[in-house]
């Protein structure tokens, strides 16, 4: 008797040969309810109550219990593999194999080239765009760099493991904490044992530098308690535009940082009338209003800084 074994990894394998048939007629309810179920009933099996069944769609034999033909849906497990490939590549990724231990889930190639394990039911609602699939390798590299980017290694999962946070230590104290992982992008937090922060009362002026469309660099002069996370989570958040931070120059108080800014910006005009980047040539690429300069006006500002940073 074959095993009902799932037909993913032998689409074409066939059970005819190996049904055992019991030459007994059919019940015609259960060809009229096969018909009606895609399927078409061939014979019955020697095994008590089992019919042998021929899938409409994909000409597979498959067997099925009379009572299963009448009441519910046989399924053809040829044709749900390839259901479940279509899904797969629909939410970008490749079924490679389905998991031996548990029936919902399989193995996936992904598009960064990791292999992920999936539920089936997670993958068709990310096919049909309604959950997400994200690489759990790839993902935990970001949350490292990001870490690394605010001076703290990841060591791992949170020690009263609530998901949305992380174990981190510390570089410079070696402390351990935990860290919610959307204060670790933003950089709002402090560490407890050594206490350094980012105070609330500081700031700084940043200069940073965007790619635009049509081969154009564009010069961004501003300030921020926190110029990384403002390029990252609000400059460029949800757009196509890279850009990088090129300077930062720390003030004592916000006060200071917005008054500073504002006179940089007067001399700006003055001295380089034509720097100002017209406003059709950054729009929709980058999450800013105003004060974008052409590259050309980076020596100036830079130079601006320099007079500047002493001081501050
Ligand atoms: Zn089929
Ligand atoms: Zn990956
Ligand atoms: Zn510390």
């Amino acid at each position: 008797m074959p095993k009902e074994k799932f037909c993913l990894d032998h689409p074409q394998e066939s059970l005819v040969g190996e049904l055992d048939f019991s030459g007994n007629p059919m019940n015609e309810r259960v060809v009229a309810a096969a018909r009606l179920k895609g399927f078409s009933a061939i014979g019955r099996l020697k095994k008590n109550g089992y019919y042998a069944l021929r899938c409409l769609s994909c000409f597979e034999i498959v067997r099925a219990r009379h009572s299963v033909v009448l009441h519910c849906q046989p399924t053809c497990k040829s044709c749900l593999a390839g259901k479940h490939r279509n899904a797969a590549k629909a939410a970008g990724l490749q079924l490679l194999r389905r998991d031996p231990d548990n029936r919902q889930h399989a193995f996936f190639l992904a598009a960064c080239g990791h292999v992920i394990r999936r539920e089936f039911d997670l993958v068709q609602r990310t096919a049909r765009g309604e959950a997400g699939v994200r690489c759990e390798t790839c993902l935990a590299e970001e949350h490292r760099t990001t870490a690394e980017a605010r001076g703290w290694d990841l060591i791992g999962p949170d020690t009263e493991d609530r998901i949305n946070y992380r174990l981190y230590r510390h570089q410079s104290c070696g402390a351990e904490q935990s860290v919610a992982m959307a204060n670790m992008q933003s950089g709002r937090f402090g560490c407890s044992t050594c206490g350094t922060a980012w105070p609330a009362s500081r700031s700084a002026l940043y200069v940073m530098q965007f790619e635009l469309k049509g081969n154009v660099s564009a010069i961004k002069l501003g300030f921020s308690r926190d110029p990384q996370s403002r390029l990252t989570y609000q400059l460029l958040s949800g757009v196509e535009t890279t850009g990088k931070l090129l300077r930062v120059v720390e003030m004592q108080t916000g006060a200071t940082a917005i008054r500073t800014e504002k006179a940089l910006h007067k001399r700006i005009a003055t001295e380089m009338p034509d720097a100002l980047l017209p406003q059709r040539l950054f729009q929709g690429q980058i999450r800013v209003r105003s004060e974008l300069y052409y590259q050309a006006a980076l020596p100036l500002i830079n130079q601006l800084l320099d007079e500047l940073e002493p001081a501050a």
